[in-house]
C-alpha cells in the first residue's frame, strides 16, 4: 500500500485509522454479517450508528439543546437553495459575497426573492474579507448570509459580521471541526461534510428549532423542507446511509484525539509552517491578506504560470498530489484539512524549499 499526501480541496483526505477501520467493518459490520452499505436504515444497528453520530457531533462542538443536528443530501448546492426556501418570509436575504461558493448562494437567492449583496470582496478577487462592522442590513432582512470559510481563495472571518440583530446563516464546509465555534451565534450553520467530515454527498445542518417552520416558501418539496429532516430524525426517506456512518467514525477520531481544541492547535501548527515559509520565500507568495488567511486552504503562486504547472507535477511526482490552485486563481492551492498531518506539510514544505533553490539563482 503506498499513500501519498492529498492536498485535496474537496473529497479530501480522511483519516487513516477511520478507513482501516471501516475496511475491517466492510464485511461483516459488528457481527451482523452485513457490510453498512448492505444494512436497513430502520434497523436497530442503524439506528445505532446515526444516533451516535449526533450525539458525538453534538458533544465535539457543544450544539445547544434548542439546536437540530440534520443530515440532508444533496451536498453543498442544495443548501444554497434550502436557506432561502425555508427561511424566507420577507422574501429577503443579505449576503456577503467573499467567494465563489458565496455568490452561488446568493444567486440561488435571487430565485426566490430579493438577494442583496451588501459587501463583496471581488474588486480583489476575493483576496480578502471586507469589514462588516456596519453593512447596510436591509430591515426587512429574513436572515445574513456568509461563507465562513472560503475555500477557493483561502480567505476565513475572524470575526463574524454585525448583522444588526438578524439571524446569521453561514456555510461551514470547508472549516467544519476544524476549531471551536460558539454555535449559539448563528441561526444556521451547515456544511457539505466532503471537506473536512466525511465521503461526498451530505450536508449537515444545525438550525436553530425556530426556524425550522410549517410555512416555507409555497412550493418547497418536501425533501427540501428542514422540518423533514428534524421530524424524522433525518430518515423520512432512505439516508446516505454509508456516509453517516463514515462521519461518525470521523468525529470518534475527533473525540479520540482532543476534540475541537486539540484540532485548532494542530491546524494552526500546520498553516504556520506553510505561512511562515511563504513568508520568507524568494520564490512563492501567498494571494490573500495575511490578515484573513485560513488555517484551511492556502493558495500560493510563483508568480510565473508555466513554473507553477512545473511545480504541481514535479510535487505529484514526489506524492504530494492535488496541489493545482482552483482555475479562477491559478497557482496552486495547499488544503491542510484535520486528517492532513503535520509530517505532510513538512514535506511540502521540505519540497518548495528545494524547488526553491533550483529555480531562484
Ligand atoms: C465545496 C464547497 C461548496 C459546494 O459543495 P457541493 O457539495 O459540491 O455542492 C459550498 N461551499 C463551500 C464553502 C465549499 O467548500
Amino acid at each position: 500500500m503506498s499513500r501519498v499526501y492529498n492536498f485535496s480541496a474537496g473529497p479530501a483526505v480522511l483519516p487513516e485509522e477511520v478507513l482501516e477501520e471501516a475496511a475491517r467493518e466492510m464485511m461483516d459490520y459488528r457481527g451482523t454479517g452485513m457490510s453498512v452499505m448492505e444494512m436497513s436504515h430502520r434497523s436497530k444497528d442503524y439506528q445505532d450508528i446515526i444516533d451516535e453520530a449526533e450525539k458525538d457531533l453534538r458533544e465535539l462542538m457543544h450544539i445547544p439543546d434548542n439546536y437540530k443536528v440534520l443530515f440532508v443530501q444533496g451536498g453543498g448546492h442544495t443548501q444554497f437553495a434550502m436557506v432561502p426556501m425555508n427561511l424566507f418570509k420577507n422574501k429577503v436575504g443579505d449576503y456577503i459575497i467573499t467567494g465563489l461558493w458565496a455568490k452561488r448562494a446568493w444567486k440561488e437567492a435571487q430565485m426566490f426573492g430579493t438577494a442583496n449583496a451588501v459587501a463583496s470582496s471581488e474588486d480583489k478577487t476575493f483576496t480578502y474579507i471586507p469589514d462588516c462592522s456596519d453593512l447596510p442590513i436591509d430591515e426587512d432582512a429574513d436572515y445574513v448570509y456568509i461563507c465562513l470559510n472560503n475555500t477557493i481563495y483561502g480567505t476565513v472571518y475572524h470575526e463574524l459580521p454585525n448583522t444588526k440583530g438578524k439571524d446569521l446563516v453561514a456555510d461551514i464546509s470547508s472549516c467544519f471541526l476544524s476549531e471551536p465555534l460558539d454555535v449559539s451565534k448563528f441561526g444556521i450553520l451547515w456544511g457539505g461534510v466532503q471537506k473536512n467530515v466525511g465521503p461526498a454527498g451530505v450536508a449537515i445542518a444545525i438550525v436553530r428549532e425556530d426556524l425550522i417552520r410549517e410555512d416555507v416558501l409555497p412550493g418547497t418539496p418536501t425533501m427540501l423542507r428542514y422540518k423533514t429532516y428534524a421530524d424524522n430524525g433525518s430518515m423520512y426517506n432512505t439516508p446516505p446511509t454509508y456516509i453517516i456512518y463514515m462521519c461518525g467514525k470521523v468525529f470518534k477520531w475527533l473525540k479520540k484525539n482532543g476534540g475541537l481544541e486539540a484540532m485548532k492547535e494542530r491546524n494552526e501548527e500546520k498553516a504556520k509552517l506553510l505561512y511562515d515559509f511563504l513568508d520568507e520565500s524568494r520564490l512563492f507568495k501567498g494571494t490573500v491578506e495575511k490578515k484573513d488567511r485560513s488555517l484551511m486552504n492556502v493558495p500560493f503562486v510563483t508568480g510565473d504560470a508555466d513554473l507553477d504547472a512545473l511545480f504541481v507535477k514535479e510535487a505529484k511526482e514526489a506524492g504530494l498530489v492535488n496541489l493545482k490552485g482552483h482555475r479562477s486563481v491559478g497557482g496552486m492551492r495547499a488544503s491542510l484539512y484535520n486528517a492532513m498531518p503535520v509530517e505532510g506539510v513538512e514535506a511540502l514544505v521540505k519540497f518548495m524549499r528545494e524547488f526553491e533553490e533550483k529555480h531562484v539563482k
